[in-house]
């Protein structure tokens, strides 16, 4: 698997949480196949992104979270398009 360096060269896509739609049920983090993008806050009540440019860009985390907490972002700017 190529490494996370190389994942965000090619896709140049990540991952933003908004942290008043995230219900802390932890499926993004467990379900990320990359372990060091996603993590609960030190409370565990809410995802965060710890290391967007480590983003495989695959918006697993999008199709799985609950409250549509998740949404795509492109490395210049917020993009809704995912
Ligand atoms: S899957 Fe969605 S609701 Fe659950 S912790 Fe992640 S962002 Fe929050
Ligand atoms: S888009 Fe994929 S690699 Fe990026 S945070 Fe979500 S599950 Fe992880």
């Amino acid at each position: 698997m190529p490494g996370p360096i190389y994942a965000a060269f090619v896709h140049r896509r990540f991952v933003v949480i908004d942290e008043d739609l995230c219900v802390g049920c932890a499926f993004c983090v467990d379900l990320c196949p990359l372990r060091n993008v996603l993590d609960m806050n030190d409370k565990g009540d809410k995802a965060f992104v710890k290391n967007p440019y480590y983003c495989a860009g695959c918006f697993k985390c999008i199709e799985r979270c609950p409250s549509r907490a998740i949404r795509s972002a492109s490395l210049t700017g917020l993009d809704d398009s995912a």
